[in-house]
C-alpha cells in the first residue's frame, strides 16, 4: 500500500509549551484545538490532490458554497490514545474509514480510501503529538479527538452533486466526555421529533442528522435529560438509538441485546467491538429489532438488568431512566451497572495498550 504524502506547511505560532500543558490539563471536551490541521483537495477532474497539513486555522470559503446551502457534508469521530510508553494509538481506523466511504455515497461526495483517511492522521499526528495527553491512571480516560470532516466547497446555487469538495482532519485533546463520568445519564424519549426515516440518511455520518436531532436534544434538556433517544419513523415503535451513541440492553440470564443495524441507525465502531467483547465475557450478544414496549415492560419486570449507551466520545455510559411524556421508566431494582463498568474496562484497557490487543484493533500513529 503507497501512502500518500502530505507537504508540510508549518505553523509560525504554535502554542508555547506552558500554554499546552496548560490545556492538557484540564481540555474539556471540543474546546481546544492543536496547532495543524490535515488537508485533501477534489475536483471532477483531477481527483483527489493537494495533500497537505497546514496551520490549523479559519477556512476561505466561498458564501456560495454548496455545503453552506445544502448541507452536503459527512464527518468522523475517533481518537488517539497515549500509551505508557509514550507511544500513540489509534483503534479500529479502518472501520471508521469504511463508514466514511459509506457515509460519501449516500451524499453523493467523493470517496477517499483508507490510505488518505489513515495517512492524514498519521500526517497531522506526526506533527502535533505533543497533544496527546498522557493519562495519569488508568481512570484517567484523556485522549485527542479526531475530527475527519468532507464539505462540498463548490461555488454554485444549484441542487447537484459538488463537483469540488474539501477533505480536513482537526483535533482536539479531550477527557472524559461526560463530567459525571459512569454516573447513569437520564435519556429523553422523543416522540414526535424522528431522527432518521427508512430511505433517508440515518445510517450516514452527517451533520445534516445532528441538525436534525438538535430541536428533540433541546426538548431533553428541557426536561432535565442529558441526551435523547429516538424511535423509528415508520411504526414509532422500535428502539433506534440516541443522537450520537447506540443503545444496550443487559438481560438476567446473561443476553446483551442491541437494536439491529437498518438504514435508519448509525453503525457504531464502539457498538460492533462491544458486540465482540461481549462474547469474551461469556454473554450472549443478540443484535434484533427491540420495541419501546420491550424496555417498558424489562424494565418494570427485572428481565432488563442494565441499559447502556455506547461511542467513541463518551465509550460506554450507563442510562439511569428514560424519561416519556407518560413518565419515567426505571429498572425495576437499582442497578450497580456491573457489565457496563466490566465491558468499558475491556474497551479502555485494550484502547490503552494495558491489555493485549488479540483482534489486532490498534494502529501506531507515533
Ligand atoms: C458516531 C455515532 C455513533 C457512535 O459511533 P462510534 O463509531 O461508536 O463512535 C452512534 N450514533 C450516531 C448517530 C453517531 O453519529
Amino acid at each position: 500500500m503507497s501512502t500518500a504524502s502530505f507537504d508540510l506547511l508549518p505553523s509560525t505560532n504554535p502554542a508555547a509549551d506552558a500554554v499546552r500543558d496548560n490545556i492538557l490539563a484540564a481540555p474539556g471536551f471540543g474546546q481546544h484545538f492543536t496547532d495543524h490541521m490535515a488537508h485533501v483537495r477534489w475536483t471532477l477532474d483531477a481527483g483527489w490532490h493537494g495533500h497537505e497539513v497546514r496551520p490549523y486555522g479559519p477556512l476561505t470559503l466561498d458564501p456560495a458554497a454548496a455545503v453552506l446551502h445544502y448541507a452536503q457534508e459527512i464527518f468522523e469521530g475517533i481518537k488517539a490514545y497515549r500509551h505508557a510508553d509514550g507511544s500513540v494509538w489509534t483503534f479500529r481506523p479502518e472501520k471508521n474509514a469504511e463508514r466514511f466511504r459509506r457515509s460519501a455515497r449516500r451524499l453523493a461526495l467523493p470517496e477517499l480510501s483508507d490510505e488518505d483517511f489513515i495517512g492524514s492522521i498519521k500526517a497531522l499526528l506526526a506533527q502535533d503529538h505533543a497533544w496527546v495527553p498522557t493519562p495519569q491512571s488508568a481512570a484517567d480516560e484523556c485522549s485527542l479527538y479526531l475530527r475527519p470532516f468532507m464539505i462540498a466547497s463548490e461555488k454554485f446555487l444549484g441542487v447537484r452533486p459538488a463537483r469540488e469538495v474539501d477533505y480536513y482532519v482537526i483535533a482536539s485533546p479531550a477527557a472524559a466526555y461526560f463530567k459525571g463520568g459512569i454516573e447513569p445519564v437520564s435519556i429523553w424519549l422523543s416522540q414526535h421529533y424522528k431522527r432518521a426515516a427508512p430511505g433517508g440518511t440515518g445510517f450516514a455520518k452527517c451533520g445534516g442528522n445532528y441538525a436534525a436531532s438538535l430541536a428533540a436534544q433541546k426538548e431533553a434538556s428541557d426536561n432535565g435529560c442529558g441526551q435523547v433517544a429516538f424511535l423509528d419513523a415508520a411504526e414509532n415503535k422500535w428502539i433506534e438509538e440516541l443522537g450520537g451513541m447506540n443503545l444496550f440492553f443487559v438481560y438476567k440470564d446473561g443476553r446483551i441485546a442491541t437494536p439491529r443495524l437498518t438504514d435508519t441507525i448509525l453503525e457504531g465502531v464502539t457498538r460492533d467491538s462491544v458486540l465482540t467483547l461481549a462474547k469474551d465475557e461469556g454473554l450472549t450478544p443478540e443484535e434484533r429489532p427491540i420495541s419501546i414496549d420491550e424496555w417498558r415492560e424489562g424494565a418494570a419486570s427485572g428481565e432488563i438488568t442494565e441499559i447502556f449507551a455506547c461511542g467513541t466520545a463518551a465509550v460506554i455510559t450507563p442510562v439511569g431512566e428514560l424519561v416519556t411524556e407518560e413518565g419515567p421508566i426505571r429498572l425495576a431494582a437499582k442497578s450497580d451497572n456491573e457489565v457496563a463498568k466490566r465491558l468499558r474496562t475491556k474497551l479502555l484497557d485494550l484502547q490503552y495498550g494495558r491489555s493485549e490487543d488479540k483482534y489486532g484493533w490498534l494502529t501506531r500513529l507515533v
